[in-house]
């Protein structure tokens, strides 16, 4: 064998039908034929001499004019090598497939391919070669999962190629069929996946949002994407329905997908035959935000992110959590504090205290009934609405043009006093590493030195950044930096305080002693510029008016 190298004459057999729910996409002729291409130039011992296509012909049967050319081409010994993206290309009946793999392909000496499979003819995976035991494996595995192994060597392709391209199967979302590799919102189920964030929001786990989604018999992310993906006739029965999971509905909570933002490079495979995905390391992921239409408000994403780190104990049967769950802290120690019961069946009532109090030693305890606690609250939070609603009403009545030009202005001082900060931390540092050389400085010292200076200039050049963008936002015209306020106006007539709201508006409720509580708001940098900015535009209109005196 050596000496006498074998080479393999191949015709690659490429097949799309609609009937059969190919998606136009990712099973089209040309990418069909990238793939295997592809696959050839990898091949020393294989040269491509046929290519045999049946577009628009069903798997369903072989009855199909290119499939009987390119058996021609075997009988006539011009071909001993057929080679497939998948199985299903070469047949949808899978009984049918499969003698033709086992029997008349190995009778008539032709090696089969099939590149998504991982089966290659020649190099059977097990003793008794019987390659009729993957198609099985095909008829009962969930179809998606064979749906997921294309699209990935789709994936794989067209990144090769240099083309752009969108996680397009994900839950929500769907393939712009008029642009390409554009998501479009899966208008069909964007509501269930705001439905989810809001469960969320109002204090529901994960585990009772799939429940409460079974029950009221909403498909599951894998049965939505059978539904797209096989609305064809098929001739095996599917499995039976997929249900929703706690982790389904978490890797939903979790996915900033449906905040805009594409996530690219997650995963790599390093060749089509090692199935196996290798984690990529955060900072080589390609982050596009802002790359399609969110389906999710960002706020609203990042709530859902912090309670998601927030453990939120609850008793497994009790469901109910309380509008402060998890977020009281300890003034002293910063503990979460606890929320007990009195353990008096007479007169029953809850309170918070700190976890590191026991017995009178440790923390002091901060003990504060829930009831009162949540009413404090409530009322300061509401004050804290007013406030915002006066500021709204005055940043409307203020000239619109003198504000942007002024807030320009500002932004555009305070960056040029940090670009020199900048230089100077460079300089700085410059000077550090010549005072070393000259030996001024010695190692350690050296070392310190230029470690504060490199930190600081970090530092600055982030804040750099933070401004650069701040401006570039006034100069597009973008009225986001004012959303905040609809957040906290939303809740400007409620009377009662439930969770979605302190979730969406508060961070912490911290707890000292003799019941003195703060609150920290959410936003509160945007509340400080705001009032600061007003005040500064009542000076600015203070000293026009007297210049014009
Ligand atoms: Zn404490």
């Amino acid at each position: 064998m050596k000496e006498n190298k074998k080479y393999y004459h191949a015709a690659m057999y490429i097949r799309l039908s609609k009937e059969d729910g190919d998606k136009i996409e990712s099973d089209s002729v040309s990418n069909q034929r990238d793939l295997i291409r592809a696959f050839i130039e990898q091949q020393e011992d294989i040269i491509l001499c046929s290519e045999r296509i049946d577009d628009g012909y069903s798997g369903v049967n072989f009855n199909r004019p290119a499939f009987l050319a390119m058996m021609e081409e075997i009988r006539e010994k011009k071909v001993n090598c057929v080679i497939v993206k998948d199985l299903s290309r070469l047949g949808r009946n899978f009984i049918e497939t499969g003698k033709y793999i086992e029997n008349i392909f190995p009778f008539m000496g032709v090696r089969f391919i099939s590149i998504n499979d991982n089966l290659d003819s020649l190099q059977p995976r097990t003793s008794n070669s019987n390659l009729v035991v993957p198609v099985k494996n095909l008829m009962n595995d969930a179809y998606c999962r064979d749906i997921s192994i294309k699209i990935r060597s789709q994936f794989e392709i067209k990144r090769k190629k240099g083309e752009y391209l969108g996680a397009f199967t994900a839950y929500g979302y769907l393939r712009d069929p008029q642009r390409k590799n554009k998501l479009i919102v899966d208008e069909i189920v964007a509501p269930v996946i705001q439905d989810i964030f809001r469960k969320k929001l109002e204090g529901m786990s994960a585990d009772s949002i799939a429940k409460y989604l079974n029950e009221i018999n909403v498909p599951s992310p894998a049965e939505h994407k059978r539904y797209l993906g096989l609305k064809f006739k098929t001739s095996f029965q599917m499995n039976a329905t997929a249900k929703w999971t706690a982790a389904a509905v978490l890797r939903i909570l979790k996915n900033p997908l449906y905040i805009g933002t594409l996530i690219q490079g997650k995963y790599t495979t390093p060749n089509y035959k090692v199935k196996k995905r290798i984690c990529v390391p955060e900072s080589k992921w390609i982050c596009i935000e802002n790359n399609h239409e969110a389906i999710i408000d960002k706020v609203i994403f990042d709530n859902v992110q912090e309670l998601l780190k927030i453990h939120t104990r609850t008793a497994p049967k009790k469901e109910m959590i309380y509008p402060l769950s998890g977020l009281v802290i300890c003034g002293d120690c910063r503990s979460h504090m606890i929320r007990k019961n009195n353990s008096t069946k007479d007169n029953p009532y809850y309170y918070y205290v700190c976890p590191k109090h026991k017995n009178g030693k440790g923390c002091t305890n901060h003990n504060i009934r829930d009831i009162e606690l949540e009413k404090a609250v409530f009322i300061v939070l509401k004050k804290h609405i007013e406030s915002i609603l006066d500021i709204e009403e005055i940043l409307c009545n203020i000239d619109r043009c003198s504000y942007t030009s002024y807030q320009l202005q500002k932004n555009n001082q305070k960056l040029q006093e940090k670009k020199k900060e900048y230089e100077r931390y460079q300089k700085n540092k410059a000077q550090v590493y010549e005072d070393f050389k000259s030996g001024l400085l010695n190692q350690e010292e050296y070392e310190i030195y230029g470690k504060k200076y490199s930190e600081k200039a970090k530092e600055v050049k982030k804040t750099i950044q933070r401004i650069e963008e701040e401006i570039n936002s006034f100069i597009i015209g973008e009225t986001e930096g004012q959303k905040w306020i609809s957040y906290f106006k939303q809740y400007k007539t409620i009377d009662t305080l439930t969770r979605k709201m302190v979730v969406q508006l508060i961070k912490q409720v911290i707890v000292y002693e003799k019941k003195r509580i703060h609150i920290d708001f959410k936003f509160q940098f945007e509340y400080e510029s705001v009032l600061e900015l007003v005040k500064s535009i009542e000076k600015i209109a203070i000293s026009s008016k007297k210049e014009v005196m």
